[in-house]
């Protein structure tokens, strides 16, 4: 590939690849691994290569797939159940049906799925699914999948990896796109492709509290947004009913639904169980419903003190079956084989997202988003649990054949845009992410406050003026701060009206 350029900009350094894929996560990993192996690949994650919503997944990745007693149509019907029906019917059949294929060719890559003692795959329950159809290795199944990925993509010699690289802006060019990426020794790179797929992850770090992982804010989002693609539905984030209620913490400890599948139960303050009074699918109620449910229950007492039990199973049992879980809580002090662990809603999911088609493809052309960061409409208004991490891959794959079939149109060469990280400006103010977090925490959590949302959404677009307009040094400091306040501007817009 040749490494010419138009015009070089402000930030000198250039290279030129077919595609940059931006993260490294389930979904960026996967799309790597579908392109076409004769195509230049850049991909890049802002941090470590672990550190990753994908690495987190605990529950696993449901799939209809060698299952005599369950079939696609049962999978559909549960994720628009789930969803509200407010998915996108189209897009949620594309991911039931094409399930399969996708589980099995990751078990082809090498990742290691539980099996039951006749060789058969193990498949757990989780809220709101019908069928034991989740697919997982013991709690820990993004991690699993995830280093099986990077395993395959470290062994491709057309994708260079490129960590503790952050893209700081992306524009649209004649001849594709151009990316300003900080280098992990600090300097400056324009990267120019004719097809770029953001693959980002989710925005958990725009609220205070969170399971999400640290590169969670939302960066694949607000460049998509800056450039013009459709955001849609950035309001549909889903809070998760049991995180370890740690409040001491940003990111909280997630105690995954299949708990729950297993057979714990949920109580109050007084120890009582109270589903009963909210829901007939009692704990195994969608992860909305629950988490609605324990807002009201905790109105209702005037306490935030909720619980998860399930010290009545065998201990060896929960020892096995969930072993990070149970080590975790161990370290925090909690035996979950004695006694209750204290829990309560946190952000957790978004469903919405920068817009795309069956493609994979945004508003843009040869703009891709897949993952969290993307909004394919299989999620309606709440996640059914375990459909991400499949989406990560039905739609990354999508994004690759729709590359591959385009990849001869694209132009030979490759104009770079003009970047400026203003070196030597001065850096952004202190305490921009705190208060925007505060914010959306108190506006948008589980039952929206339209009132705040609306105080919020004024405060908060004009800290993002002055973001935009205060010629501040682009470090990553800055990006990540830009990112909160966008998404945080954006959502609170949507609540509001
Ligand atoms: C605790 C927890 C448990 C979960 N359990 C499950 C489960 O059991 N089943 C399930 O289906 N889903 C689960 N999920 C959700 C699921 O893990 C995620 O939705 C999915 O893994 C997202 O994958 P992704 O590739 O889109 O993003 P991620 O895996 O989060 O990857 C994002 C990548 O983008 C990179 N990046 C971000 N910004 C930039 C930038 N500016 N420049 C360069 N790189 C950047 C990051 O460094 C990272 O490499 C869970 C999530 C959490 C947090």
């Amino acid at each position: 590939m040749s490494n010419s350029t138009n015009n070089p900009g402000i930030v000198n350094n250039t290279r030129n690849y077919d595609v940059i894929i931006a993260g490294c996560g389930a979904a960026g990993l996967y799309a790597a691994i579908n392109l076409p192996s004769d195509m230049n690949i850049l991909i890049i994650c802002k941090r470590e290569l672990s550190l990753c919503n994908s690495m987190l997944a605990q529950g696993g990745i449901a799939g209809v797939y060698n299952s005599p007693t369950d079939n696609i149509r049962y999978h559909l019907n549960d994720t628009l159940t789930a969803g509200g029906f407010k998915n996108n019917v189209d897009a949620v059949h594309t991911l039931v049906s094409e399930a399969a294929q996708d589980l099995e060719h990751i078990i082809e890559l090498g990742v290691d799925f539980d099996k039951n003692p006749d060789g058969t795959y193990h498949r757990t329950l989780e809220g709101g699914h019908g069928h034991h159809r989740i697919f997982h290795h013991a709690d820990a199944t993004g991690k699993e999948i995830t280093t099986t990925l990077l395993e395959n993509v470290q062994a491709l010699p057309n994708v260079t990896i490129m960590d503790n690289t952050i893209m700081c802006a992306a524009k649209q060019t004649s001849t594709g796109y151009s990316a300003m990426l900080r280098l992990s020794d600090g300097s400056y790179l324009t990267a120019n492709c004719h097809f770029m797929i953001l693959a980002t992850g989710g925005i958990g770090r725009v609220y205070q509290f969170t399971t999400n992982s640290a590169i969670a804010t939302g960066d694949g989002i607000t460049f998509a947004y800056e450039m013009g693609a459709r955001i849609k539905n950035l309001s549909y984030v889903q809070f998760h009913p049991t995180a370890f209620n740690n409040r001491a913490t940003r990111e909280c400890f997630l105690i995954s639904e299949a708990v729950r599948g297993e057979g714990a139960y949920l109580l109050n303050c007084n120890k009582e169980r109270f589903m009963h009074n909210y829901d007939e699918r009692l704990e195994l109620a969608p992860r909305d419903v629950v988490s609605h449910a324990i807002i009201l229950e905790s109105r209702r007492l005037g306490s935030t003190d909720f619980y998860l039990d399930i010290s009545y199973k065998d201990a060896d049992f929960l020892k096995n079956r969930f072993p990070m879980i149970y080590q975790n809580l161990l370290e925090q002090g909690y035996d979950l084989t004695k006694k209750p662990v204290p829990i309560f809603p946190c952000q957790h999911y978004l469903m919405g997202g920068i817009d795309v088609d069956n493609n994979s493809e945004s508003t843009l052309h040869n703009l891709f988003a897949c993952g969290e960061c993307s909004h394919t409409g299989v999620h309606g208004s709440n996640r059914l649990a375990s459909n991400s991490l499949l989406e990560a891959l039905v739609f990354s794959r999508h994004a690759a054949n729709c590359i591959a079939s385009r990849a001869a149109e694209a132009p030979e060469d490759f104009e770079a845009a003009e970047f400026d990280p203003h070196i030597g400006a001065d850096t952004i103010p202190k305490g921009i992410r705190t208060e925007t977090r505060k914010i959306l925490q108190t506006a948008h959590f589980v039952i929206p406050d339209k009132q705040a949302a609306a105080e919020g959404y004024e405060r908060v677009k004009e800290i993002r003026e002055g973001l935009l307009s205060g010629g501040y040094y682009v470090d990553p400091d800055y990006v990540l701060a830009k990112s909160i306040v966008t998404v945080a501007y954006i959502i609170l817009g949507e609540v509001k009206d």
